[in-house]
This record gives structure tokens, C-alpha cells and sequence, in this order.
């Protein structure tokens, strides 16, 4: 197991690997932080009301025993990364009703799925650059879903199986060059168009409905909920690893709800997920 979070000593097979993902229990929360110059997976705790990272575990392996420190690190201050180093990042276009209708499209008969490069994500706090080559980058507040471990043609029963754990992701899209380009390896690619975090969560329940918002500035942009989903996560988790392998940390962000709009140099944009948190980041040009 690297610190990637990927494994190679899983087997592929054809259905369920030969170990099963963990599912973080309700109360499991997880970091990735910084620690003497070194970036580790951090177990969260409340102590006292206050979120404390009170030992490193890295869960993606199973089982593996948290370190507890003497001195537990109050989160807050600590030096944050994406909590996940995915080998790529599947994205669903629209998948809330709403939002196809905003930008002027049909609600697909079938899932309609892109890549974002593992180049793109930036943890919380850091920077999305607007690039030049856009004049028009909009966030998108996402539901994330954590794989956690490698498997291929996963039927819908299985799902939850395989599904490691949730955090926030902003699906940041240059949307002039995605109505130029037939391909939206421009629009969704770009540097920092990918942050994710501020945590890796377990306990939450997509299907039953899991609140997403985004506040720009602090006025609210985006409110939606993962109950008015086109396509339900079993069926894109079907759907997606029919075509290739899934690997732990791998990272699926399942769609925007309605309320797209533009971000500008000098915003903070936010992006809220009921029982993961709050992702921040601020904008500037490049
Ligand atoms: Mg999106």
C-alpha cells in the first residue's frame, strides 16, 4: 500500500475482489495532514466539542490499528491535503433535473460520465487559478464518493460494497470552452478545477438523501439534496465499473444540483455536504 492510498496487492477479478472495503463506521472521519514535513491520514474525533485528529490510520487498508498520539491535534490547525490521492475522477453530468434545465439540456436517457485529471485536485483551503484561455469558470458543488478497494462489473446490489466513504467536491468548469469543445478535457481539466475535501466521512446515506450547497461569498448559490438524483450511486457505480477497474482512493463526483453560476478573483467559494463539512477556497486570476 503506497501513501497514494492505491493497493497493489489486491487481485482484479471479475465481481467483488477478494477483500472487502471497510465502510467507515458512522463516526469514522478521516485527514490527510501534514506531520513533520510528512503528509499522513489523520483519524478525527470530537474531544470536548472540538474536532481533534487523534492519531494517524490510513483507511484504506483494512483493519490497520490507529496511532494514537499523546497530544491529540486540534483540526482546525492543522496544515490540510485533499483526503484522497485518486488514480482518476469520474464525473456524472447532469444528475438533478434542475441544473439540465438551467444550461439548456436534456435530462440523459443514459448516465452521461468525464474525467477530471488527478492533476487538477487541490485540497481545502488552497487555490483555484481562473485560467486565461476562460472567461467563464463556474463552480459546481458536488456529493464525492470514495472507492474503497479495486473492483470491476459491480452489480447495483453490491455497491455500497465497494464505497469506502464521502467528502465534498467543487466540479469547477470553464463552461465557455465546454459549449466550444466536443470533448471537456479543456473545460473540467485545468490546475486546481478539482478541490475536494475537507475530510474523508463515513455514515452517510446518498440514497436516503444527503444535503449539497454552495455558498459564494457567503450568499448561498447552490441547495440541493442526493434524493433528486437522475441516476442513483449504485446504478452510476454499475454503470462506471463496467467499463474499467475502480481503485481505492479512486474518486466519483456525482453531479451538480441547480444554481451554477460564475466565480471571480477575490471569491471564497464554499462547498457544504451534510455530515462531511464545509470545503473553502479562495479564486484568483492567473
Ligand atoms: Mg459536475
Amino acid at each position: 500500500m503506497t501513501s497514494s492510498g492505491r493497493s497493489e496487492s489486491r487481485e482484479l477479478d471479475n465481481g467483488l475482489g477478494t477483500a472487502e472495503a471497510v465502510p467507515l463506521r458512522k463516526t469514522m472521519k478521516f485527514c490527510r495532514f501534514e506531520l513533520h514535513n510528512e503528509v499522513q491520514y489523520g483519524l478525527i474525533e470530537s474531544q470536548h466539542g472540538r474536532e481533534m485528529i487523534v492519531g494517524t490510520c490510513n483507511p484504506f487498508v483494512p483493519g490497520e490499528p490507529v496511532r494514537r498520539f499523546g497530544d491529540p491535534l486540534p483540526f482546525d490547525k492543522a496544515k490540510l491535503h485533499a483526503p484522497v490521492t485518486p488514480s482518476k475522477i469520474i464525473c456524472v453530468g447532469r444528475n438533478y433535473r434542475e441544473h439540465a434545465k438551467e444550461l439548456g439540456n436534456e435530462v440523459p436517457a443514459d448516465l452521461l460520465t468525464f474525467f477530471k485529471p488527478p492533476s487538477s485536485v487541490i485540497g481545502p483551503g488552497a487555490t483555484i487559478v481562473l485560467p486565461k484561455l476562460s472567461q467563464m469558470v463556474h463552480h459546481e458543488s458536488e456529493l464525492g464518493v470514495v472507492i474503497g478497494k479495486r473492483c470491476r462489473n459491480v452489480p447495483r446490489e453490491s455497491a455500497r460494497d465497494v464505497i469506502l466513504g464521502y467528502t465534498c467536491v467543487n466540479d469547477v468548469s470553464a463552461r465557455d470552452l465546454q459549449k466550444k469543445d466536443a470533448q471537456w478535457t479543456r473545460a473540467k481539466g485545468f490546475d486546481t478545477f478539482c478541490p475536494v475535501g475537507p475530510i474523508l466521512a463515513g455514515g452517510l446515506d446518498p440514497w436516503a438523501g444527503v444535503g449539497v450547497e454552495c455558498r459564494v461569498n457567503g450568499e448561498v448559490r447552490q441547495k440541493g439534496n442526493t434524493r433528486d438524483f437522475v441516476f442513483p450511486l449504485d446504478e452510476i457505480i454499475r454503470y462506471v465499473s463496467q467499463v474499467m477497474t475502480l481503485e481505492p482512493g479512486d474518486l466519483i463526483a456525482t453531479g451538480t444540483p441547480a444554481g451554477v453560476g460564475p466565480l471571480v478573483a477575490g471569491d471564497k467559494v464554499e462547498v457544504s455536504v451534510e455530515g462531511v463539512g464545509t470545503l473553502s477556497n479562495s479564486v484568483v486570476d492567473e
